[in-house]
């Protein structure tokens, strides 16, 4: 709600917004979690709470054209350039020295911009508002992430993912009560038992404790006590990953592991999660499926099933069996064999634990 201060400066950079607020550590992630520019010429963030954004604009000059740009706390991990239309050339989301995430937007030079009159509003704790251009010029609507808290729409959200393959990041994982929750993750097999094989050679075991440890690394920068019933290849039995949860008295356990098809048919691919009883552990396997099919675009959704598998019929708390694609399928077992998709559905298992805690925990 600040205006431009001083005329005279607008031919160099100033900034026009410059909010107190806590200040985050420096190796924290961005606080940028979700952008979109309307066709309206809108700019809408979504941001950390108590973020302190910086804005500037620069005429243009030799090398490019004028533009605007906000900067954010935490650091980015995925810098990037976003194609724009209309009025505007480029969107790059860049990391301008460490600890920052700087969201820049480039227009064209034809457009005629009045920098004097933008103001940033801020709609609420982390949501922010900007006019940046006249909705006379057409614009196709860009953004990553969901901007607004509430009117979900999943296919759209969806549809960005499809795009933006391999930015998960931006996907702003929901806070939880801080060292209140213990969750056991289960890598399935390990050892001698290397669970599935799939194409190439791809074995379960090695897919699913990477997973794991993702999950485990993003739960337990929320503040949640994680532990794994196994770190590396050993040979586990079921029995002892079942005590081990019940012995921790854990809130909730999840094991994870992927698929084979019998004849390993590789036109069976698909994600299906599994629970035993109770409505606690099929909404838990509820959030985590839908979440890990977000991210796993064109891969089947077999389902939430019911499943007598030992390790979630003998655990005391709620706990789900996760499949996250077939190893032999083609579709599927290309992507399980990159990081970058096991990053991808960690994080997804990490997003549906964390609804189901927040909302049951
Ligand atoms: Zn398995």
């Amino acid at each position: 709600m600040i205006k431009f201060l001083d005329n005279k400066l607008f031919r160099y950079l100033f900034v026009f917004l410059f909010l107190n607020s806590s200040i985050l550590p420096l190796k924290s992630s961005s606080a940028l979690a979700a952008w979109v520019i309307k066709t309206n010429g809108v700019l809408e963030l979504r941001t950390k709470s108590n973020t302190n954004l910086k804005a500037y604009f620069q005429k243009a000059n030799k090398i490019s054209g004028d533009r605007f740009w906000v900067d954010f706390p935490g650091e980015l991990k995925n810098p990037r350039k976003i194609k724009g239309n209309g009025p505007i050339k480029e969107i790059r989301l860049g990391k301008p020295n460490n600890g920052k995430t700087r969201l820049v937007i480039e227009f064209k030079e034809e457009i005629y911009l009045n920098p004097l009159t933008w103001k940033m509003i801020g709609l609420d704790q982390n949501r922010w508002r900007i006019k940046l251009f006249s909705s006379k010029y057409p614009f196709k609507k860009i953004g990553e992430g969901l901007v607004e808290k509430k009117r979900v729409n999943y296919k759209a959200t969806q549809n960005t993912i499809y795009r933006k393959k391999g930015e998960y990041n931006y996907l702003k994982l929901p806070d939880v009560k801080q060292n209140k929750f213990l969750v056991v993750l289960d890598p399935g097999h390990g050892g001698p038992d290397p669970g599935a094989i799939g194409i190439g050679g791809i074995r379960e075991t090695d897919v699913v404790l990477e997973v794991s440890k993702i999950v485990e690394k993003l739960l337990s920068e929320k503040g949640i006590k994680v532990r794994l019933t196994r770190k590396n290849e050993v040979d586990l039995d079921l029995p002892p990953r079942v005590a081990f949860a019940n012995n921790k008295d854990a809130d909730i356990f999840v094991s994870i592991h992927a698929n084979a098809s019998r004849g390993k048919r590789r036109d069976i691919n698909g994600l299906e999660t599994f629970y035993y009883r109770g409505w606690r552990g099929r909404l838990l396997a509820k959030k985590i499926q839908k979440q890990i099919l977000r991210v796993s675009p064109g891969s089947p959704d077999r389902g939430v099933k019911q499943g007598r598998f030992y390790v979630i019929k003998n655990t005391r708390m709620p706990a789900v069996l996760v499949e996250i694609g077939f190893l032999t399928g083609r579709l599927d077992a290309r992507r399980l064999e990159k990081t970058s998709h096991r990053k991808r559905l960690a994080y997804a298992i990490a997003k549906g634990i964390l609804e189901y805690l927040n909302k049951v925990g």
